[in-house]
């Protein structure tokens, strides 16, 4: 029976929670979470909790910020205009967004609030310094290919490239 190792391509349907017990995410009713494990596609803390397992384990976690989305720093989220973003962009709150620096480094942004002129923008991402509690089930374990292994990801659900 294969288990949960590097390289395997794994299914899961599964629930996040915070520390009060709010439901932050879930699988719930769509089709379940399919990712390459090890390569960083889900946080380090769930991966963890995953290795070794098989098809129909469950695992609980609690993931500390350092294993899931890191710790808040630096500034606080920042005012950007609107316009910046070109003509009647679709814009809300937890997008996630590329930025890029005048040296041409690209980082990631995560939009905080949209108002009517300006958007704040953090460059945490919104779970940051969340302590983070999953309930997952194993629905499908199977080999990568070798263009997922080089692309990093799973090739899946309309992701053809
Ligand atoms: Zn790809």
């Amino acid at each position: 029976m294969s288990t949960i190792t590097e390289n395997k391509v794994v299914s899961i349907h599964y629930t996040l929670k915070n520390d009060a017990g709010e439901v932050l995410d879930s699988s719930d009713g769509s089709e379940p979470l399919v990712y390459l494990h090890g390569a960083g596609n889900v946080v380090l803390g769930l991966e963890k909790a995953l290795e070794g397992k098989s098809i129909g384990d469950s695992v609980s976690a609690i993931v500390s910020p350092d294993e899931g989305y890191g710790e808040r720093s630096g500034p606080p989220p920042q005012p950007v205009p609107k316009a910046a973003f070109g003509p009647a962009p679709v814009l809300h709150p937890g997008m996630a967004i590329v930025a890029e620096d005048q040296q041409g480094n690209q980082m990631p942004l995560w939009i905080v609030a949209v108002e009517d002129a300006q958007v704040l923008v953090d460059h945490n991402h919104p779970l940051a310094g969340e302590t983070l509690h999953f309930d997952a089930e194993v629905v499908d374990i199977r080999e990568a290919t070798e263009q997922e292994l080089a692309h990093g990801h799973v090739h899946a659900h309309g992701h053809d490239h």
